[in-house]
């Protein structure tokens, strides 16, 4: 029997804002998380993005601030802190903390960098609840003496490894000692590497620790190709993917800024509009091609790793990888860009030669071979070693589990909208290269 929100213990006006939110059962972060959050312990979450991490954590935090609301009256301090790696994170943090908390009236407000400070500031000094931040901009504006800590009950750090990623060390120490000693303290992290753990211990207390398994995430709900191409024809074969598909949202992922702008640029040759998001574009820049993708404007976004995290987009059909990642846990961060928590997704990934040795660092990681799709006309014309390896003409069905939809995401996903639409089974011709393992 799937568990319920109600059995969760959730205040009325939450659970009516979650159902609002086309929600009808919990996640398993959310499932583990929210009990150990609201008996008022520290918690260490190993997991990523789509997994419903931010509701594991949000809504906890919602209803113990509304337990306590009458206490703080007429208090106008900062009671709980998010702290996330960017921008496009963090609002949408932002935008989650208003939807479960729209029937509690507690205020929120996003803070980054990039911008002026002007709105940010009023908006702290009208009063918030919670606040949610990216590490730069929140140690500025507490220099200055916009934000105080003292009053803090609540503290996440989210995507902890990727604010590490991005150089965020010092600062994340810096805020983990302004912070007070009596407070509840969150976790987060898709990946536990040294550093991270020590980091953790900086900040948690007595914490209890909840673990969603990267292949859980993806070999559950993301299905998965690979093209065999040559460096040279990845173009070309990206221009035939994208043209056989012109109705789908699609998300390409490349390893590098220059890279992604080189992409767009040959798109356009084909007369495919496309935007880049990378962290050398300007803030509105990425924010209007964000938007234009998330409105349905613009079909095809590029996208560094980076600039890429936190992208949620509901009818997001497809992840082509355009580089394979060097780093593994890199690929599941993208793959889960589709297949948000409640939606089935597809993933497409372009390997050359250089590239086998990552995409066999990354099937060790998930556990599963990653489908071959079928020969295509653009494979490298020097017969690449592994192409010899004639690929089957029906290639396995990597993931035994075929039947995952009959599990506990079947359920889940009977009340929303977006997950009717199955993505691959849109078109005629869309068929031809589908990964196999789900007719
Ligand atoms: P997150 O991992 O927090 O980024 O969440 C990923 C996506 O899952 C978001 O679009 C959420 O709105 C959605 N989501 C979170 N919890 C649930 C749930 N219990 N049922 C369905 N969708 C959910």
């Amino acid at each position: 029997m799937q568990m319920t929100f109600k059995e969760l213990g959730l205040a009325e006006p939450i659970l009516k804002a979650v159902e609002e939110e086309g929600y009808t059962h919990p996640t398993p972060i959310q499932e583990q998380a929210i009990p150990i959050l609201l008996k008022g312990k520290d918690l260490l979450g190993v997991a990523q993005t789509g997994t419903g991490k931010t509701a594991a954590f949000g809504i906890p935090i919602l209803q113990l601030l509304h337990n306590t609301k009458h206490k703080n009256q007429g208090k106008k301090k900062v009671k709980a802190l998010v702290v996330t790696p960017t921008r496009e994170l963090a609002l949408q943090i932002g935008e989650s903390f208003t939807a479960y908390g729209k029937f509690i009236g507690l205020r929120n407000t996003v803070i980054f960098g990039g911008v002026k400070q002007g709105k940010q500031v009023n908006a702290l000094r009208n009063g918030v609840d919670i606040l949610v931040a990216t590490p730069g901009r929140l140690l500025d504006l507490t220099d200055q003496g916009f934000i105080t800590f003292q009053d803090l009950e609540f503290v996440v750090l989210d995507e902890a490894d990727q604010m590490l990623d991005m150089g965020f060390i010092h600062d994340i120490r810096k805020i983990i000692s302004k912070l007070p000693p009596k407070r509840q303290s969150l976790f987060f992290s898709a990946t536990m590497p040294k550093t991270i753990v020590e980091l953790s211990r900086k900040i948690l207390g007595d914490f209890e620790r909840v673990t969603i398994k990267p292949e859980q995430a993806t070999a559950e709900k993301v299905e998965q190709g690979v093209y065999f191409v040559s460096k040279r024809n990845k173009p070309k074969l990206l221009v035939h993917l994208l043209q056989e598909r012109p109705k789908d949202s699609v998300l390409v992922f490349s390893r590098t800024k220059h890279g992604a702008n080189k992409i767009v640029k040959k798109l356009g040759q084909a007369a495919i509009k496309s935007a880049a998001i990378h962290g050398n574009k300007s803030q509105t820049a990425r924010q209007k091609a964000l938007g234009d993708f998330k409105d349905g404007k613009l079909k095809v976004l590029v996208a560094t790793d980076i600039a890429a995290r936190g992208i949620d987009v509901e009818e997001l059909s497809l992840v082509i990888n355009y580089d394979l990642p060097n780093v593994p846990e890199t690929y599941v961060h993208r793959i889960g860009r589709t297949g948000r928590a409640s939606a089935s997704g597809i993933a497409l990934s372009f390997c050359d030669k250089d590239e086998r040795p990552y995409l066999r660092d990354i099937e060790k990681l998930i556990k599963q071979n990653v489908p071959r799709m079928p020969e295509h006309q653009f494979v490298d014309d020097d017969k690449e070693e592994g192409q010899k390896e004639k690929e089957p003409s029906r290639p396995q069905n990597p993931n035994p589990s075929r039947n995952r939809n009959k599990n506990r995401n079947r359920n889940r996903n009977r009340n929303r909208n977006r997950s009717g639409k199955s993505n691959f089974k849109g078109g005629n011709d869309r068929n031809r290269n589908k990964p196999k393992g789900r007719d």
